[in-house]
């Protein structure tokens, strides 16, 4: 799968700090916005890397407007660790090799 790998990316450091997590991957399309994760680190990461590439898969599924407003309404609903995007995302971390 493609995607791009962005260290460092202002988007990331908006949502760790709405989020308030010290450090965050995010993704939109086909690129991980990372803030205070270093990329090599993200890539080894394996369990990491699948979820976040889950969510490349995600975009690329559903498109990206309509994935990004599912994903909201998702969020809304059922709450971040319930929404469906992430159980699949982290369903994807466990078939990952370490
Ligand atoms: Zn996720």
């Amino acid at each position: 799968m493609q995607f791009t790998v962005k260290e460092a990316s202002k988007r990331a450091r908006i949502a760790a700090f709405y989020l308030g997590y010290p450090n965050v991957a995010i993704v939109f399309g086909s690129t991980i916005y990372l803030w205070n994760i270093k990329r090599e680190h993200f890539l080894n990461d394996k369990k990491h890397l699948a979820h976040e590439l889950c969510h490349v898969a995600q975009f690329r599924k559903y498109g990206f407007l309509r994935f990004l407003i599912l994903y909201c309404w998702e969020s809304l609903i059922h709450g971040y660790y319930n929404n469906k995007f992430e159980i699949e995302a982290r369903a994807a971390e466990s078939t990952s090799e370490q």
